[in-house]
C-alpha cells in the first residue's frame, strides 16, 4: 500500500501542542545513541545495544516519534550580496540557543519560527554532519531506513551541505563523505558490506550518474514489504573511503555531462545516493541469552545467521523556486510541469502528513516513491533546508521556512515564548519593586530612628557640659569664697593679735617711762608690718594663682562646649546625607518603574504580534504564504479582522486594561528613547486594529502622534508613527484631524528627511489613504499632497511606489467622482501636478501591485474629456490601448476600452493615426 510507509510515519507523530513543544526542544541528535560512533560499546554480536525488534516510533526519547527532525542552515552572504544588500539588513535572524529564526515581515515586525536545529552562518559542517546526518546513519547502522535530505532556493548551499567532497580541505567535508566515514568505521570488512548507487531525478526520469548510459531506471516495490529498489541502477560495494570519494566525483562527473546533453541544469534535477549496509549476526545470542541463560549456547547453535540491511538515502534536491509556467528557459509547459513535479510532489505529501490527512499522494511521484520506506515507521529522517540571507529573496526563503515548518508537523509553529518571559521579567522587577519599596521603607525608618538618637545623646552631652561647667564654676567661686574668708580671718585675728600686743606695750611705755623703750617698740611694730604685707602678698598670689586656675577650666569648658556643638553640626550634616540617600531611593524607585511600565508596553507589544500571528495560522495553511508583499499590504490598506479566539483577546484586553491607554501614550513624551519607541510601536500596534483606532484619537493618540513626527529626530519613531498614522487615516473623521492638524506638512517633512523605504512606505501610505477622501482633495493638493507624493518615487522601492500609486489611483478616481457629478471643473490635478510622466512610466510596471493602481488612475482621467489632450502628448494613449488589449484584469481591460471608444479626442487621434480601434 503506497500511504502505508507515510501512514506509519504519520502515526504517532500527530502530537498536541505541548508535546510538541517538548519535542522541538529536542535536539535533532536526540538519538538514544548519541554518544560517538567510535567509542560506543559493542555488543557481542557486534551492533550497538538497540531497541528491540519493534522500533518504532516509540524508541525515539525526543517525544514525538518519527517525525521528521528538521534543521534550517543560513548560508554567510556571497561577495554580489555583500555589496548589492549592504545598505539593507538580513532577511532572517537567527536565535540558535533557542532554536529559532526569526523572518522579518518589515523593519520592525517579524515572524518567529521554531526549529529542531538552528543552524548560522558560522556553523561548521562537522557540527551541520553531527546534528542533523548522525543519528540517521546511527540508525541505518542498526539496520533502518535513514533519509537526508536538502531542500532550499538554488544558491543556498545544499550541494555545500551535503555533497562537498572536501579534497582541498577536510573541514569541508559534506554529509555524504562524513557519513560513509562513519559507517566504513562501523562494519567489519570481513561480515559486513556496503555498497551504492548514486542517481539523477529530472523530468520524472532518473539516471544511473555511475553509468551515464542507463538512463531510464524503474522503480519497483515489493507489494509484501513495501521495501523500494531500483534493480536496474549500478551498485558498487565501498570497501574504503578513497574509493567513494572517487566514485562521488565520477558522479558529478557524469551528472554533469548528462545536464550539457540534455540541456538541462543541475539545479532542476534532484541527486540521490542510496547507500546499502549489509550486516551479519552472528546468531541471536544476545538477545537471547539474558532471557534462557545457560540454554543459550544450544540456541546460538540452531538459529541461522540473520542478516540485517538498513539503507541510507542522501537527497540533494531541486532548487525549491518555483519555475516560470511559461517555459521561459526553453521548456514547453509540459516540461516546465514535470521539472518540478518531484518536488511539488514532496510538498504535497508533507502538507498532507501535516494536515493528518487519510490520503498521502505517495504515488504521484517518482521522487516520492523512491522516498516511501524512507518514511516507514522504523525510518529516520532528517531535513535540512538551507536558505540564504538576501531580503531580496524574502518570498523564496519564506516558502522554504513554510516547508521546514509542515515537514516538521508542528500545528503551531510560532512559539510565543516571549510572552512568558516578558511577562515573568515584568512579575520580577514588580517583586523586586516591591521589595525596594518595603527595603526602603525600614531604611527610612531606621535613619530616622538614628537622627533621634544623634540628637538626643547630642543634647544630652550638652547639657552634661553645661551642667558640668556650671558645678565646677561653683565650686570654684564657694572655694575661692572660703579662702577669701579664711583670709579675712586670718587678717583679723592677726589685726587682733597686733591690737593687744599694742596695748600691753603702752602700759609697759606706762610703768617704765623711757623714752628708749620708744624706739624699740617703734622698731617691733614695723616688722610685724612688714611681716603682714608679706604674708598679704603671698595670700593675693595665692588668689591670682587660684583665679588663673578657675580661668583656665572655664577655657576647657568652652572648648568642649564648642567640641559638643561640632559633633551637633556633623550629626545634622549626617542627617542630610541620608535624607539625600532617601531621594535617591525614591528616583530609583521612579525608574524601576518606568521600566515596568515600557515592559509592560512590550509585553502588551508581543501579545499583539503573537495574537496576529495567531489570526494568521487560524486561517490555516491553505493559504499562500509565498505573497509576503502581497500581505504587508493589505496589512497596510485593511484593518486587520478581529476574528482571534477569545481567550487571546481577553488577555490581551487585560493586558491593555493593565497598562492602560493613556499610560501607554504619556509614555510616548517619555524622557527615555526606548521607551518613546517602544510605547510608539505599541500604539501603532493598537492603531492597526479598527475597534481601538477610536479609543486611540479620542484619547488624543493621533496627536500625539503627530507631534512625534515633529519633535523626534528618530527615524524608527518616524516610520512606526507613520504607520500607525496610516493606519489611523483609514478612517473618514481620522483623515479630517489628520488635515486639521497639519498632517499633510508633517508626513511630507518626514517623507523629506526619511532615509528607510519602509518610513516613506507608510508615509506614502497615510498619504494615499487621504486621497481616497473625496471632500479633501483641494486641500490635500494645496498643502502638497501630491507633490509629497511625486516626491517620493525616488526611492525606487517597490513597496513605496505601491503606495505611492495607489494614493494616485485613489485621487484619480475622486477626482473623477467630482467631475462626473459638476463640482470640479477644468483638467485633473494630478496633470496640473506633473503626475503624468511618472504614471506612463509605470503604467506597466513588472509589479502587478503597482501596475494595476497605475491603470486605474489612467482609466479615471481618460474619462474626461478635458484630459485627453495631455494624456495623448503624454503618452498615456498608448497605454491606455495597452491596457485595454492585454489587461489581466478583466474589469480594467473593459474600462478602458470604453473609455477609449467613448472619448472623441481619442478616438480623433487613433484615427489620425490610423489605428482601427
Ligand atoms: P545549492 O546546491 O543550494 O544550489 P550550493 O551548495 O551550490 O547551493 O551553494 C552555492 C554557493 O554558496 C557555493 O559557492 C557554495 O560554496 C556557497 N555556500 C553555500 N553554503 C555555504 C556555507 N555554509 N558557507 C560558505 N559558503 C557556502
Ligand atoms: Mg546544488
Amino acid at each position: 500500500m503506497a500511504a502505508t510507509g507515510f501512514g506509519n510515519f504519520r502515526n504517532g507523530t500527530h502530537g498536541t501542542r505541548a508535546s510538541l513543544n517538548s519535542s522541538t526542544k529536542a535536539s535533532l541528535n536526540s538519538n538514544p545513541k548519541n554518544s560517538s560512533l567510535k567509542s560506543k560499546s559493542l555488543n557481542s554480536s557486534g551492533f550497538r545495544k538497540s531497541a528491540p525488534a519493534s522500533l518504532g516510533a516509540a524508541k525515539d526519547d525526543a517525544g514525538v516519534p518519527g517525525r521528521v527532525r528538521v534543521a534550517v542552515r543560513l548560508r554567510p552572504r556571497n561577495a554580489e550580496e555583500m555589496v548589492a544588500d549592504a545598505d539593507f539588513a538580513d532577511c532572517v535572524e537567527l536565535q540558535p540557543e533557542v532554536k529559532r529564526l526569526k523572518l522579518r515581515k518589515n523593519n520592525w515586525d517579524s515572524d518567529t519560527y521554531e526549529f529542531d536545529e538552528v543552524l548560522t552562518e558560522f556553523a561548521s559542517q562537522k557540527r551541520v554532519y553531527e546534528v542533523v546526518a548522525k543519528p540517521v546513519v546511527e540508525s541505518v547502522l542498526d539496520g533502518y531506513n535513514g533519509t537526508v535530505m536538502a531542500y532550499g532556493q538554488t544558491g543556498t548551499g545544499k550541494t555545500y551541505t551535503l555533497g562537498r567532497l572536501g579534497e582541498e580541505d577536510t573541514a569541508a567535508r559534506g554529509i555524504m563523505v562524513r557519513a560513509m566515514e562513519d559507517i566504513l568505521a562501523d562494519v567489519s570488512q570481513e561480515s559486513d558490506s556496503v555498497s551504492v548507487s548514486y542517481l539523477q531525478l529530472y523530468m520524472e526520469t532518473i539516471q544511473d550518474l555511475l553509468d551515464p548510459t542507463n538512463d531510464n531506471i524503474s522503480i519497483v516495490e515489493d507489494p509484501k514489504t513495501g521495501d523500494v529498489s531500483l534493480p536496474g541502477a549500478s551498485i558498487v560495494e565501498i570497501r574504503d573511503q578513497q574509493s567513494f570519494v572517487e566514485l562521488l566525483r565520477l558522479g558529478e562527473a557524469h551528472r554533469f555531462a548528462a545536464n550539457t546533453r540534455l540541456n538541462t541544469e543541475s539545479s532542476r534535477s534532484h541527486a540521490i545516493l542510496m547507500v546499502h549496509v549489509k550486516r551479519s549476526v552472528k546468531g541471536r545470542e544476545s538477545a537471547l541469552s539474558s532471557d534462557n541463560g545457560n540454554n543459550s549456547h544450544m540456541i546460538k547453535s540452531l538459529k541461522p545467521p540473520v542478516v540485517r540491511k538498513g539503507k541510507l538515502v542522501v537527497v540533494d534536491l531541486a532548487g525549491s523556486e518555483r519555475i516560470d509556467k511559461s517555459g521561459s528557459e526553453g521548456h514547453t509547459l509540459e516540461e516546465a510541469k514535470s521539472i518540478n513535479l518531484s518536488l511539488s510532489a514532496l510538498g504535497k505529501c508533507i502538507n498532507a502528513l501535516a494536515e493528518n490527512s487519510p490520503h498521502v499522494p505517495v504515488r504521484d511521484s517518482k521522487l516520492t516513491r523512491l522516498l516511501r520506506d524512507s518514511f516507514g515507521g522504523t525510518a529516520r529522517t532528517s531535513l535540512v533546508i538551507t536558505i540564504g540571507p538576501s531580503p531580496r529573496h524574502r518570498g523564496e526563503t519564506a516558502s522554504t521556512i513554510m516547508f521546514g515548518q509542515r515537514a516538521m508537523k508542528v500545528e503551531n509553529m510560532l512559539k510565543l515564548k516571549e510572552e512568558f518571559d516578558y511577562k515573568s521579567l515584568a512579575r520580577r522587577l514588580d517583586i523586586q519593586l516591591d521589595k525596594l519599596i518595603a527595603d526602603h521603607e525600614r531604611q527610612q525608618k531606621a535613619f530616622e530612628e538614628e537622627i533621634e538618637r544623634i540628637t538626643i545623646e547630642a543634647q544630652n552631652q550638652i547639657s552634661e557640659v553645661e551642667r558640668n561647667y556650671a558645678d565646677a564654676l561653683e565650686k570654684e567661686r564657694v572655694k575661692y569664697q572660703k579662702e577669701c574668708m579664711d583670709s579675712i580671718k586670718k587678717l583679723e585675728e592677726k589685726w587682733m593679735m597686733n591690737q593687744q600686743r599694742h596695748a600691753s606695750d603702752e602700759n609697759m611705755v606706762g610703768l617704765k617711762d623711757d623714752g628708749s623703750d620708744v624706739t624699740s617698740k617703734g622698731e617691733d611694730s614695723g616688722v610685724a608690718v612688714v611681716e603682714e604685707v608679706a604674708e598679704i602678698k603671698k595670700l593675693l598670689q595665692k588668689e591670682a594663682l587660684l583665679r588663673k586656675a578657675a580661668e583656665e577650666e572655664v577655657d576647657n569648658l568652652k572648648s568642649e562646649l564648642a567640641q559638643s556643638k561640632k559633633s551637633e553640626a556633623l550629626g545634622n550634616s549626617e542627617v542630610s546625607n541620608l535624607s539625600k540617600m532617601l531621594e535617591d531611593e525614591a528616583r530609583q524607585k521612579e525608574k524601576l518603574e518606568g521600566e515596568i511600565a515600557m515592559l509592560q508596553s512590550q509585553l502588551l507589544q508581543i501579545s499583539f504580534e503573537a495574537d496576529e500571528t495567531r489570526r494568521r495560522l487560524d486561517k490555516g495553511w491553505s493559504e499562500k504564504i509565498h505573497g509576503g508583499l502581497d500581505s504587508q499590504m493589505s496589512q497596510l490598506r485593511h484593518p486587520q479582522l478581529n476574528d482571534t479566539g477569545n481567550g487571546e483577546k481577553a488577555s490581551i484586553a487585560k493586558l491593555f486594561e493593565q497598562v492602560g491607554l493613556s499610560k501607554i501614550l504619556s509614555l510616548l513624551e517619555s524622557e527615555d528613547a526606548d521607551v518613546r519607541i517602544h510605547a510608539v510601536k505599541v500604539v501603532a500596534n493598537l492603531a492597526a486594529e479598527e475597534t481601538n483606532q477610536e479609543k486611540i484619537v479620542e484619547a488624543g493618540g493621533l496627536t500625539s502622534l503627530l507631534t512625534l513626527l515633529r519633535s523626534s529626530e528618530d527615524e524608527t519613531i518616524h516610520r512606526v508613527a507613520a504607520g500607525a498614522i496610516a493606519n489611523l487615516a483609514m478612517n473618514e473623521t481620522n483623515q479630517e484631524l489628520i488635515m486639521t492638524q497639519g498632517g499633510i506638512r508633517l508626513l511630507s517633512m518626514t517623507a523629506a528627511n526619511a532615509e528607510d523605504p519602509q518610513t516613506l512606505r507608510m508615509v506614502a501610505g497615510a498619504i494615499a489613504n487621504l486621497c481616497g477622501n473625496d471632500k479633501l482633495q483641494m486641500k490635500l493638493r494645496g498643502e502638497g499632497g501630491i507633490k509629497a507624493l511625486l516626491g517620493m518615487v525616488k526611492c525606487r522601492h517597490p513597496d513605496v511606489l505601491a503606495q505611492v500609486a495607489r494614493g494616485i489611483a485613489n485621487f484619480a478616481k475622486c477626482e473623477s467622482r467630482a467631475s462626473t457629478q459638476g463640482t470640479k471643473n477644468g483638467k485633473s490635478l494630478l496633470i496640473v501636478d506633473g503626475a503624468l510622466p511618472w504614471i506612463v512610466q509605470n503604467a506597466n510596471n513588472e509589479a502587478s501591485q503597482i501596475r494595476r493602481h497605475i491603470e486605474l488612475a489612467l482609466c479615471h482621467l481618460a474619462q474626461h474629456e478635458v484630459n485627453a489632450k495631455d494624456m495623448i502628448s503624454g503618452g498615456a494613449l498608448w497605454e491606455l490601448v495597452r491596457i485595454s488589449r492585454d489587461c489581466s484584469r478583466e474589469d480594467i481591460k473593459t474600462l478602458a476600452h470604453r473609455t477609449l471608444t467613448s472619448s472623441p479626442t481619442f478616438q480623433a487621434e487613433l484615427k489620425r493615426l490610423r489605428i482601427d480601434y
